[in-house]
């Protein structure tokens, strides 16, 4: 271990200072999903590594190298979850979720990739998932891609943009995968190593490749949209339809693919240039095969996941805390011995007040240090027990923020006055 305690690489404390703007994004967006009834799932953040090597599939870059595999003390393999569509897949099928349909769920938390750490890309970050089971059309489609429209605007983003693709039925786009396999061999000696790789392994992933050498072949590359069998189109159309009709702009954008054999017809990815290379903030697509892969009955399903140290980064970082936080409250005594008076005082005020931030002075110290702290802590009334106060069952109530001079108040009226003496 080296000198100095240090967290993991690429997992981020979130500090007071951040936590905050934490909080008011995620009430948010939770606002957003209980107002189009999506329920909370909570989930296991350890899973069998079998889930995600299934689900996500042992072709990709998460399984074959993200991974944090390990072995537990019984020798199973456990994997700390990647993402939560296997994990969600896997409790609904345990629990029998599946047996009612349509089943619209979401979840919040952690989750782990070994990636190289850089703005935007994190070791361990943070993900709202949603996952809408069973319904088969392009209008739980819609519903999800409004629904992150909302979201933008509740939590200040602006500017991001809407690009959308089909993939088809897995029989349209295995003949795509030929036609598209054909084509990059043809050029093959043009292919960078990664693409290279993809190209006998998934050549649908090379068209995501952010290799700029490689545009220009992927440019002229033969196009999905062409294969698409005649169902998948007219549910691609009817999605423009009714994000045209809802006032959602969108860019139909052809290289938007996954490699993932489950993955069909819609995929979205909402994206930013204001983040550098890290640009996609929220990425989603339906994936009819999964459950019936993970040993579920054919279920439709879509679903997406928003990265939310990225949408963090999108929104203003208000220079101090917000009024709204601050005490209303300092409680003080001023001297060792009245310490127990203040805190038996603080205990009763926050009895009468549930709502109201009371902040009790701790560590002692000189009157004058006792009463700069109160100032500094940015409450509005400082509450004063001292000797004199303290033998007369009163107590001093100094306003902090205004001229208002300092009062004496029972202890018996005390509840009644601070509303009074507050709005002051
Ligand atoms: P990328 O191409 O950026 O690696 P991905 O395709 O691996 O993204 P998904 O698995 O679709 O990402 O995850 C959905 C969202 O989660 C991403 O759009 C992004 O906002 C966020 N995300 C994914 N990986 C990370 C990471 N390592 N650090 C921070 N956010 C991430
Ligand atoms: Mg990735």
């Amino acid at each position: 271990m080296s000198d100095k305690i240090q967290a993991v690489r690429g997992m981020n404390d979130i500090l007071p200072s951040d936590s905050l703007k934490w909080r008011e994004l995620e009430d948010r967006v939770l606002a957003v999903l209980a107002g189009y009834r999506y329920r909370e799932i909570r989930l296991p953040i350890v899973e069998q590594s079998e889930i995600f090597e299934r689900s996500i599939g042992d072709a990709t870059d998460i399984v074959q190298k993200e991974m944090y595999s390990f072995e537990d003390r019984n020798g199973d393999s456990l994997t700390l979850r990647p993402e939560g569509t296997a994990g969600c897949v896997r409790a609904a099928l345990q629990h029998g979720l599946l047996q009612q349909l349509p089943q619209r769920l979401w979840y919040l938390g952690p989750m782990f990739r070994h990636e190289r750490p850089q703005r935007g890309r994190q070791r361990q970050f943070h993900q709202f998932g949603v996952e809408a089971f069973g319904a088969p059309g392009p209008d739980i489609d819609a519903e999800l891609i409004l629904m992150t429209a909302r979201m933008w605007r509740s939590v200040g983003i602006a500017g991001l943009t809407l690009e959308l693709n089909s993939l088809g039925t897995p029989a349209s786009r295995s003949a795509y995968r030929e036609v598209l396999s054909g084509y990059f061999s043809s050029r093959a000696d043009e292919l960078d190593e990664d693409s290279r790789n993809r190209l006998s392994r998934n050549p649908l992933r090379i068209l995501d490749s952010k290799n700029p050498a490689m545009q220009p072949i992927i440019e002229e590359a033969p196009r999905l949209a062409r294969h698409l069998d005649r169902e998948s189109q007219n549910h691609f159309e009817n999605l423009c339809a009714l994000l045209t009709r809802n006032e959602i702009d969108f860019q139909h954008n052809e290289r938007l693919v996954r490699g993932l054999d489950y993955y069909s017809r819609t995929v979205f990815e909402w994206t930013t240039t204001e983040l550098g290379a890290q640009g996609t903030v929220c990425a989603g697509g339906r994936y009819d095969g999964l459950i019936e892969l993970m040993g579920g009955k054919p279920t439709p399903a879509v679903g997406f996941a928003m990265g939310i140290e990225r949408l963090i980064e999108l929104t203003q970082t208000p220079e101090t805390e917000p009024d709204g936080q601050l005490s209303q409250l300092y409680i003080l005594a001023t001297a060792d011995e009245l310490e127990v008076e203040a805190m038996s005082l603080a205990e009763m005020l926050r009895t009468s007040f549930p709502d109201w931030r009371i902040q009790s002075h701790v560590g002692g110290g000189s009157v004058k240090s006792r009463m700069k702290k109160a100032d500094r802590s940015g409450a509005q009334l400082a509450i004063i027990i001292g000797e004199t106060e303290h033998a007369s069952r009163e107590v001093a109530v100094k306003p902090l923020r205004t001229d208002a001079g300092q009062r004496v108040v029972a202890q018996a009226t005390l509840v009644d006055e601070l509303p009074r003496l507050l709005s002051r």
